[in-house]
């Protein structure tokens, strides 16, 4: 079959993919105006080898132009273009094992014999110059093929050979019958539907045979059309709910119906924490519901939870590129016929319209969680661990949802009280400015581990944050970043008194020469590579040897772990060991000579580190044989 289509270009003659285009130019008016026959002989190999992993679509792109048809007869008729009853408006899908076939039929508008020739011979492959253009360096999936008006076409993925029936809804319309076996040669013919509307049948392919077994349709009808507005019915029974929750009008809507459609969409999961109804009809139109899961410690590695919908036809659960990466913790339904659906995923960042979509999701997911927090607070915080990733995750990746959101997100102290980052940092900053005038918030990642510097803190009336999560170590350089003079510590970085630098002096009881000595002492019995020695003036009553870790050596460490910063990584581990010259030990130790010296410098050095759970190994074998014998 050759089309002409008009199109203003230079001479040339190509061949892209096997579609040969041959272009004779005429010259009008300086514009170069040029007849483009379209050779469209090759265009169904094309279609098979580029649709070939994703060709289950063709389902989807035949019942969506059934419920377009559909759809549109009803529009005619109550525009009184469309007399009497309509009829029962259903699409059926069959499938006739013996003869090979399956067959979409339904009760739409129909087409006249020219109609066809228009909408499928003609119209179809005015797109195929453009397609072939598309497809030319990029690998898409079959999803684009629509998106060039081929929707139909996409059936010669899985069929030899394709037989369209139909009957117009005009009056006195005869009916047509249309037929093409893969090649450029197709007829149109009279006619044998009797009542109004089009069957396409499908003479499924050797490779395709999956298509004519009932498991797969179903599975393909359930995946695509579960939620479409026009009843389907497949093996005498209707598929689909055609008014679906996130369609209808939120206040006549119960807590129960969110949460049993929630149920329909992801079996046999907890139920949802809370949801929001999505609604806009300028200046995009948008609906859905989005839920949120409760979200555990670990992120889902499964994240394609939102299924994307266009018009009631499911399209994708691979929302990326449509809605930020934070969002997608969330799960749920977006339908949208103003996303681009068919074009390729990296003109959709790109897109206008995906832009303002997304921005709006994520305002109305800040505005949620506000309305929440101030709706009732106690449950909002025992809702809050499990919503605390996705909230900080958003603040980490969108600036916009950070200032929505700071008022809302919580942090959380050793003794389970909540604040807000702006009031955490009043409530520290009487006690907790250093001499530079910074507020240093005091945390830890594990109660039990570093509990002996958590009590520390508190016996200075100091106050210690809970800050457990993975995404806390990212969390913890953005809150820096976004509050001047704000800094936040583990409690194990360093001895207090350096962690919250006051600037306060104590008076040493050990001279200079008393100083130098116990370091050195000390130095003897540890790998000098791995700890410092760091005599320390503070009070008789802290601790005689506190072993810290650099905030900042840590961190990086943390972040070589997290696959961010290999060189960090590898970096020993290195730490300093605080040896408090006023404590009454500093002086027996320098008392002590020989023998008994090195044992009370080990066995000090060996505590502190078991309260550190620094000791391990051999070093822990061995300390624990010592204390037996000692017994
Ligand atoms: P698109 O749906 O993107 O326009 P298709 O190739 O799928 O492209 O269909 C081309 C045209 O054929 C449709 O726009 C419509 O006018 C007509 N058509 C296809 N299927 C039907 C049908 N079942 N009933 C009536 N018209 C149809």
């Amino acid at each position: 079959m050759i089309v002409n289509l008009e199109i203003y270009s230079a001479t040339m003659s190509v061949i892209l993919f096997g579609l040969f285009i041959d272009i004779s130019l005429k010259k009008i008016n300086q514009m170069q105006k040029g007849k483009v026959s379209v050779n469209t002989e090759n265009i169904f190999p094309i279609i098979k080898k580029f649709l070939y992993t994703d060709n289950e679509i063709f389902l989807r792109e035949l019942i969506s132009n059934a419920t377009d048809a559909t759809n549109k007869l009803k529009v005619l008729s109550q525009r009184g273009e469309v007399k009497g009853d309509l009829g029962e408006l259903k699409i059926t899908v069959k499938i006739d094992e013996k003869k090979n076939t399956l067959t979409i039929s339904d009760s739409g508008i129909g087409m006249t014999a020219d109609e066809i020739d228009k909408y499928i011979n003609q119209i179809a492959f005015s797109g195929a110059e453009e397609f072939v253009e598309k497809f030319k360096d990029t690998k898409e999936d079959a999803n684009i093929i629509g998106h060039f008006g081929l929707g139909f076409y996409s059936s010669f993925m899985v069929a030899d050979k394709v037989e369209i029936n139909s009957l117009s809804h005009a009056e006195g319309a005869e009916p047509a019958k249309w037929t093409c076996e893969g090649s450029t040669d197709f007829k149109i013919t009279k006619g044998k539907r009797k009542k109004r509307g089009t069957d396409i049948i499908l003479h499924i392919n050797e490779e395709s045979k999956d298509f004519l077994t009932q498991w797969k349709i179903n599975e393909l009808l359930n995946k695509y059309c579960k939620f479409l507005p026009i009843p389907i019915e497949f093996d005498d029974k209707t598929i689909n709910e055609i008014a679906p929750l996130w369609k209808k009008n939120p206040s006549e809507l119960k807590e129960e119906n969110y949460t049993d459609f929630y149920g329909k969409l992801y079996p046999m999961s907890e139920p949802p924490l809370f949801w929001i109804h999505l609604n806009v009809d300028y200046p995009f139109n948008l609906t859905g519901v989005l839920y949120f899961p409760k979200i555990k410690k670990e992120i889902d590695p499964n994240r394609n939870k939102i299924q994307l919908y266009s018009n009631q036809v499911y399209v994708t659960d691979n929302v990326e590129d449509i809605v930020p990466e934070y969002l997608m913790l969330l799960h749920g339904v977006i339908d949208s016929p103003d996303i681009p659906l068919n074009v390729s995923r990296s003109s959709l960042q790109a897109d206008g319209a995906v832009k303002k979509i997304t921005s709006h999701i994520s305002k109305k997911v800040a505005d949620k969680l506000a309305e929440l927090h101030k709706a009732d607070f106690e449950d909002y915080k025992a809702k809050w661990h499990n919503m605390s990733i996705f909230v900080k995750y958003g603040m980490l990746s969108d600036d916009k949802f950070y200032d929505r959101s700071k008022k809302i997100c919580l942090l959380q102290n050793t003794d389970k009280e909540y604040h807000s980052i702006d009031e955490y940092i009043a409530k520290i900053e009487p006690n907790q400015t250093d001499k530079d005038g910074n507020r240093v918030a005091l945390y830890t990642n594990d109660i039990e581990k570093q509990h002996s510097f958590i009590e520390s803190a508190k016996d200075k009336g100091y106050d210690v944050l809970l800050l457990d999560e993975v995404i806390d170590n990212h969390f913890i350089g953005n809150l820096e970043q976004k509050n001047e003079k704000f800094q936040l510590k583990r409690v194990d970085a360093d001895t207090l008194s350096k962690i919250i630098d006051k600037d306060e002096k104590n008076e040493s009881v050990l001279n200079e020469e008393d100083t130098t000595q116990l370091k050195e002492v000390f130095e003897g019995v540890v790998d000098k590579e791995k700890y410092t020695i760091n005599p320390e003036v503070m009070s008789p009553t802290d601790s005689f040897i506190t072993i810290t870790r650099s905030e900042w050596e840590r961190r990086m460490s943390e972040m070589g772990g997290m696959g961010g910063m290999q060189m960090f990584g590898q970096m020993p581990e290195k730490y300093t060991v605080a040896v408090n010259t006023n404590h009454p030990l500093a002086s027996k130790v320098l008392k002590t000579k020989g023998d008994k010296q090195t044992e009370l410098l080990s066995q000090a050095i060996n505590l502190a580190k078991l309260s550190q759970n620094l000791l391990t190994g051999k070093e822990l074998s061995d300390f624990v044989k010592a204390q037996y014998a000692a017994l």
